[in-house]
């Protein structure tokens, strides 16, 4: 079975998708992570993402793959392990400006279907339900209040920087998400958009553990198991 969660920044999809994928035993698939790898490429390389046609130029060169290791995701390009660079909000406004060039996305969701139909998946992102996989036994779409995102989001950079202060106030993580949100959801190209069979589950008020059972109910239910 593969399941598609999509919604917005800082939803807790990631969190909730790991914890589904290991309850059913199936691969995670964390979309947005393949965008982050393509923004750093860009970064590192002096492409400014707003420059498409430079962005465009550059993506025959870029090679973006997965590799798992006791059962954690990580994220290769041309060959290097990335994943604990591409965590920063310089690369997450960078994968939010190309994500939105039509030929970027089709490199990304090629690479991402080919993985889905090797293994029974849980896949997060934007575009899943919609376009990556538009037959998935399962679609969520996970939100939360604006506030909310910003909070947790700006507790889990707190927690990373080991409870020391952060530069950022919730405000301006507040502001970014809101950018983010707005670029994703109006975007020409695979916006962001709840698919019309998916679930929505809003999780201000809900715990991670909650939310898992949800959706693992959800799928016991798809796959015919209760
Ligand atoms: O989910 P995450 O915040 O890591 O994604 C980074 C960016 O990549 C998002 O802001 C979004 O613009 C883009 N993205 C996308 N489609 C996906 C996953 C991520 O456009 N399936």
């Amino acid at each position: 079975m593969n399941i598609a969660i999509d919604g917005p920044a800082g939803a807790g999809k990631s969190t909730i998708a790991k914890r589904v994928a290991k309850e059913l035993g199936s691969v995670y698939i964390d979309t947005g992570a393949m965008y982050r790898a393509l923004g750093l490429y860009m970064l590192q390389h002096g492409i400014a993402p707003s420059d498409e046609a430079g962005v465009l130029a550059a993506l025959p060169l870029v090679d973006i793959s997965l590799a798992y290791t006791d059962g954690t995701q990580h994220v290769i390009l041309n060959g290097e392990d990335v994943s604990h660079l591409i965590r920063t909000e310089e690369v997450s406004s960078a994968a939010s400006v190309i994500s939105s060039y039509p030929l970027v996305r089709e490199k990304l969701v090629e690479l991402q279907q080919k993985l889905a139909a090797k293994t029974p998946s849980v896949m997060d992102g934007r575009d899943i339900g919609t376009v990556v996989l538009p037959d998935a036994e399962l679609k969520i779409y996970l939100t939360a209040s604006p506030e909310t995102r910003a909070e947790r989001r700006y507790k889990e950079l707190v927690e990373k920087a080991g409870g020391e202060a952060i530069s950022l106030t919730v405000e301006e993580i507040a502001d970014d998400i809101r950018t983010r949100d707005e670029r994703d959801m109006n975007r020409a190209a695979s916006p962001l958009r709840q698919a019309e069979d998916a679930v929505c589950i809003d999780s201000s008020f809900l715990t991670i553990d909650e939310v898992t059972a949800q959706i693992l109910r959800l799928a016991a239910e798809r796959s015919g198991k209760s």
